[in-house]
């Protein structure tokens, strides 16, 4: 077989918009700025580490639009991602928020360095580190940072606390993705993963299958693919496969039992940055594969939920014929020639702009309670997060049926065209 290599983010990114692009028969001018990032910073970020020395981190936060709002996405903490993934990123932000029908732009943050290997206070001055370089170009009203991967929400109080410090002002809707008791929504930590589950339950719905009749296959097990997990068991599914990295082995694991995975006992042999302990996995009785097991189980449901570029055409044959939908809760895990394989073979595949949203969503509630200082309860912010979901789900889902195109298609068109529209009423465009 011919040794194709894997799209990188930013090409899938742009083979997206293109097609989208040409279908909209958008202009010169509306393709060249939104193609390409209006804005980016670059920096270095110098910290101390506990033993004295110094070090340098490379950070970079890419503001892809602002068209519709100030610009959203979360921070990434990543030894190997590179700049163009970061713009790809800041990119998908833009549609995501614009198919939630959301008053945001996208935007996405990144610090080259792998936390896991960094104490908290030297992780703490990182944080501090990005905000100080970035004081002036981030803010509630300009562009608001969240968690992302390998960043969750003490990071976000930390670079709450160094702009507050900077500002000498309150101001909790700088971030979202705060704890609770700082100032975060109830929620938020359980909304990306709550929320492709809530899409999973209306396309089994969609395609008559009983959640209780279903089984699963996930890819990561991080704060997405936890939240997902439970909400799918609560509905009655089956998870029977978990992949994950293993930091120690520097190579991944997929973790099967064919009962059904508990993901709270799971959890609670896992690490903060979804490493499962593989001796726990083993008291538990699950079976232990090779990372890439996930894809091949004879299961109803894969969700990827980890890194981009995780389904590719090197790996199409092997996803099993019994597989009926991918939900992608992961960003860009699927290539674009990947996923016309899995399309032709008739496998639904919602894409990770509708899938994953779930967690802007809920930023976007926290935004509006921390700016207004008043606060929703869980259930609130649950119920509400569902209907726009599954709203969402429906008015792209019903528009693909009717006008023969993928979920991905028709998603960024509707994203795309309302991104636009703001531009032209700007008189950008
Ligand atoms: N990092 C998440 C994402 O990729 C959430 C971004 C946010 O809440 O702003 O969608």
């Amino acid at each position: 077989m011919l040794n194709v290599r894997t799209p990188t983010a930013l090409e899938t990114a742009h083979a997206q918009f293109d097609e989208t692009a040409a279908r909209l028969g958008l202009d010169e001018a509306a393709r060249d700025l939104l193609r390409n990032p209006l804005r980016e910073y670059q920096f270095a970020i110098p910290i101390q580490m506990d033993d004295g020395s110094s070090r340098v981190f490379r950070g970079a936060r890419v503001q892809h639009s602002d068209a519709r709002g100030p610009a959203k996405g979360g921070i990434r903490f990543h030894p190997n991602a590179t700049i163009d993934d970061v713009r790809a990123l800041a990119m998908w932000m833009t549609w995501k928020c614009a198919i939630a029908d959301l008053p945001l732009g996208g935007a996405k943050g990144w610090v080259q360095c792998d936390p896991r290997m960094l104490s908290p206070r030297e992780q703490e001055r990182v944080c501090r580190g990005w905000v100080r370089q970035l004081a002036r170009n981030v803010g509630p009203l300009t562009d608001v940072p969240a968690p992302d991967m390998m960043t969750s929400g003490r990071h976000m109080v930390w670079m709450l606390d160094e702009l507050e410090a900077i500002t000498g002002q309150k101001l909790p809707g700088f971030i979202t993705g705060k704890p609770v008791d700082m100032g975060g929504s109830p929620g938020r930590t359980e909304a990306t993963g709550f929320g492709a589950a809530f899409v999973l339950r209306e396309a089994l719905a969609g395609l008559g299958i009983a959640p209780d009749a279903s089984t699963a296959s996930i890819q990561g097990f991080g704060n997405v693919a936890q939240y997902a997990a439970r909400q799918y068991t609560a509905m009655g599914g089956r998870v029977v496969a978990i992949a994950c990295w293993s930091q120690r082995d520097q190579r991944a694991y997929t973790f099967v039992c064919e009962d059904g995975i508990d993901p709270d006992a799971l959890a609670r042999i896992t690490d903060p940055f979804g490493t499962i302990d593989a001796a726990g996995a083993a008291a538990l009785g699950y079976e232990k594969l090779p990372g890439t097991a996930w894809l091949e189980q004879p299961v109803d449901i894969l969700i990827p939920a980890a890194l981009e570029g995780q389904i590719t055409t090197a790996n199409t044959n092997r996803v099993h014929g019994r597989v009926k939908v991918v939900i992608e809760a992961a960003n860009g895990p699927t290539t674009p020639d990947a996923e016309r394989v899995l399309l032709d073979r008739g496998i639904l595949v919602v894409p990770d702009v509708l899938a994953n949203s779930g967690g802007v969503t809920v930023s976007y509630f926290e935004q509006v309670q921390s700016n207004t200082n008043f606060y929703w309860t869980r259930d609130e912010v649950i119920a509400k997060l569902d209907a726009r979901m599954t709203a969402a789900f429906h008015a792209v889902r019903q528009a693909t049926a009717a006008e023969d195109l993928s979920m991905r298609q028709k998603a960024y068109m509707i994203a795309v065209d309302r991104v636009v529209r703001a531009c032209r009423q700007r008189g950008w465009v």
